[in-house]
């Protein structure tokens, strides 16, 4: 009994050793500073999950609504929608096309287009549509940036981690530095160019769906109640989506700098 108690002691003496030679040992104690700086990211991540009020069941199920579904059938097809949404907001230039094969809808900058993913079934079209047309009024030098900058930052990720693991990088946290800096920048056009164009789209979706109504007076299929409906669920997707796209942004960022500071603590 004493003999195993004393076996224990030495065991977790040992492993309690081993943690501190691997914290500390090597960079003259850099490791340690950098588990203290991962710490505060993940410390970070929960507190902002918490305060962002992100509910992950709510958010898988805030689209689905098959009773709105088959009432937003009673519209015209997504291109159409597309092309009168553009024309009211003075913007017809811009190329539309449909890609069925894709699930998320998507402007594309450089070419000015926009790709209507496959959202026929889904109520949340117009809405997803609105998105899209207001994100091709944005500032152009801003999503041209956005654009760019997006790339060279995924890019930077890879080969920053790539040459601390092989060694090329000796002042990481120079590059730690650095990185956290970018992550800043992207994070802040992504989430004002996000935040902007989910903010209008609720408004914008509503505004089409009234003047659709009151143009196709004889047609009684829709009812304005029927619009209060759709409008009030692209709101609640709205107060759920808006938090939830910003935490995910934040995590997104957040995540590749912690996986950065692993790899550098590993050095
Ligand atoms: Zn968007």
């Amino acid at each position: 009994m004493i003999q195993s108690k004393k076996n224990l002691s030495f065991c977790i003496l040992q492993k309690i050793n081993y943690l501190q030679k691997f914290v500390l040992e090597k960079n003259g104690g850099k490791r340690m500073e950098f588990i203290i700086l991962i710490s505060i990211m993940v410390v970070f991540i929960i507190v902002m999950f918490i305060v962002f009020n992100v509910n992950i069941r709510e958010m898988r199920k805030a689209g689905e609504n098959p009773e709105l579904d088959k009432l937003s059938q009673k519209f015209p097809e997504n291109k159409e929608i597309c092309q009168t949404i553009l024309k009211k907001l003075n913007n017809e230039k811009v190329k539309v096309q449909e890609n069925e094969d894709k699930q998320a809808s998507l402007y594309i900058a450089m070419t000015d287009t926009i790709l209507i993913a496959n959202i026929k079934n889904s109520y949340t079209r117009i809405q997803t549509i609105a998105h899209e047309c207001l994100h091709s009024i944005q500032n152009r030098k801003m999503l041209i940036f956005n654009f760019i900058y997006s790339n060279i930052y995924m890019l930077s990720f890879i080969i920053i981690s790539v040459l601390t693991l092989s060694g090329v990088i000796k002042d990481r946290w120079l590059f730690a530095g650095i990185f956290i800096i970018m992550s800043f920048i992207y994070y802040i056009v992504r989430s004002f160019l996000e935040t902007d164009a989910m903010t209008k789209a609720e408004f914008l979706a509503k505004e089409y769906m009234e003047d659709y109504i009151e143009t196709k007076k004889e047609n009684r299929e829709i009812t304005r109640e029927d619009v209060e409906k759709i409008a009030n669920e692209y709101k609640r997707i709205n107060v759920i989506g808006i938090p939830a796209t910003q935490f995910i942004l934040f995590f997104n960022c957040s995540i590749k700098i912690i996986i950065y500071l692993i790899i550098a603590s590993l050095k």
